[in-house]
Order: C-alpha cells, then structure tokens, then sequence
C-alpha cells in the first residue's frame, strides 16, 4: 500500500509550490487566527475595504498549508452558488458541488469574502457547520455530510452601518470569533508600501501622511476614506514612472468621491504634500 503510494507520488508532477503572500502583522490577529484554527472556531475579519483581510487570510492559509477557496459574495450570491447545483451535460443530468461543499468535503479553508452582501439564505446553508454539529444538509441531494477535520468557514464584514452597509445579524455573528482589522499606524502602512511596490521611502511616508490627513477629514462625510489599497495602487504608478501628484490624483482622491468641490480641495491639499 505504501509502496503504491510512493510511486503515485513519483508519476503525479507535484503542482508548483505557490509563493509566501507578503502580510505585514498588526497586532494579534496570527495568534488568534492559529487557535481558532485549532478549535475551528469560525474567524469573522471585520474592517473597511483595502485594509488586509484577504491578504491575511491568504497569508495564513499559505502559513497553514491549506487550501484556501474565496467567494466573493454579492446581492446575488445564494446558497445554491455555495452548496452546488444540477447541470446538463450532454443528456445527463450532473451534480456539481459548489465551492463550500468542496471545502467541506477535502477540508480546505473557505473563505466569503463581504459575507453581509450575499442572499439571507447562505447563512441557513452555514449555520450547521458553525456550530457542534459541524455538518452540511445538502437538500437537493438529501444527504448530510460531516465536515473534514481540517474545514474551516472565515468570513469578512464591513461593518459601515451608519452608511447604510449590510448588516449581519447578532445570532450570525455570535458563530464567529471575530477580529477588526483598521487602517494601519504609518510606520506599518510605510512598510506595507515600500513591501508591495519597491517604492522610494521618502515616497511612501509622503503617501501615508496623505492618508492620514484625509482620514481625519471626517467633515467631508465620505462613504469610505483612502484605504491602503488606495495608496498601494498610487505607489505602483508612482513606482512605474507616472508624476507624482497625478498618481495621487488618479489612485487616492478620484476613487474617494465624484463630488467635483471635494475632489478639488483634495487635489489641492495632495499637492502640497507630495
Ligand atoms: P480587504 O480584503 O480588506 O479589502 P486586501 O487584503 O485586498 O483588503 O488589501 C488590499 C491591499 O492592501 C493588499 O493587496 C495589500 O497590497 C495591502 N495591504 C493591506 N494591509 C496589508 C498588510 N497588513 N500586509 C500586507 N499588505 C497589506
């Protein structure tokens, strides 16, 4: 039997080795992460857009050595796109599993990205795999299954209620264990760009400080302020060649808002910091 084994090994060509994401830690969130894990404890990242949480938990799935599946949930994202669906094929009719069912089934790490944005009804789909029980009903096939030892559900949140985002209900977010992620402190945020984009220092202190300066804008009411998505992408153009100020121009204030006296007194404050 082992022997087989060995030799399966040797004829199967093993799938190239994915490089290490590059995560900069904030605070605890490894450690938590890596008892949750143990516990299989579901792990809910909570925070704005563009501040690392699908980089985190790329990064932790990589440092795990496990499988990581990423839904990115929308309006119409239901638990039929999670569990699996009959398809034709030819003249059969085929089950496919859908892309919670496979974690389930070979103990990856499932990952629904905007959770709060899907259909209601993913959340029935998950509850009795977020609990003791640890199981997934499939009802259009009637079966139950147990989930692999190694499954784990992380999902991500942004919890802008008072700009009229989704909202996750208490008896959802009570199956999570749950960990904020926030715009980082400059000296973090300067690494993170110089990290990603090779950019000069000097470049990303200017980038951060720019940042930091318009999130505390809070008078300008904008729905999101500069992430550091924002600032990697004005970095890479800024990196690339492309002037300065118009890299900020274009990746850091455009993005913000379409309100064209806000745009101004932003591009005009930009330039006097870049
Ligand atoms: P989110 O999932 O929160 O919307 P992402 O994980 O996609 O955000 O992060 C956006 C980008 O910001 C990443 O591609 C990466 O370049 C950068 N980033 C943010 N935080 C970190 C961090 N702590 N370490 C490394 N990169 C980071």
């Amino acid at each position: 039997m082992l022997k087989t084994l060995e030799e399966k090994k040797e004829r199967e060509p093993m799938p190239p080795l994915k490089p290490k994401p590059y995560y900069r830690p904030i605070g605890k969130e490894m450690d938590v992460f890596e008892h949750a894990y143990q516990n299989k404890i579901p792990f809910l990242l909570k925070g704005p857009t563009g501040t690392g949480k699908s980089r985190f938990i790329e990064f932790m799935a990589h440092k795990l050595g496990k499988t990581l599946i990423t839904v990115s949930c929308h309006e119409e994202t239901s638990s039929t796109d999670l569990i699996g669906r009959y398809i034709i094929k030819g003249a059969e009719t085929v089950w496919l599993d859908g892309p919670l069912t496979i974690a389930v089934k070979t103990g990856a790490i499932l990952y629904l990205d905007e959770i709060a944005e899907a259909r209601p009804d993913i959340i029935v789909a998950i509850h009795s795999l977020t609990d003791h029980r640890r199981e997934l009903f499939i009802d259009k096939l009637g079966q139950t299954i147990k989930a692999h030892g190694d499954f784990m559900l992380v999902a991500s949140f942004n919890p802008g209620y008072q700009r009229g985002f989704k909202e996750l209900k208490p008896s959802t977010r009570q199956r999570f264990v749950a960990v904020t992620f926030n715009y980082p402190k400059a000296k973090a945020e300067t690494e993170i760009l110089i990290n990603e984009t090779e950019i000069l220092s000097a470049d990303a202190k200017k980038l951060v400080n720019i940042a930091n300066k318009i999130r505390n804008l809070t008078e300008l009411g904008l729905a999101e302020t500069v992430s550091t998505r924002l600032l990697v992408d004005a970095a890479k153009l800024i990196r690339t060649g492309l002037p300065k100020r118009l890299a900020v121009h274009v990746a850091v204030v455009e993005p913000l808002t379409d309100d064209e006296e806000v745009i101004n007194a932003l591009n005009d404050l930009c330039d006097l910091m870049i």
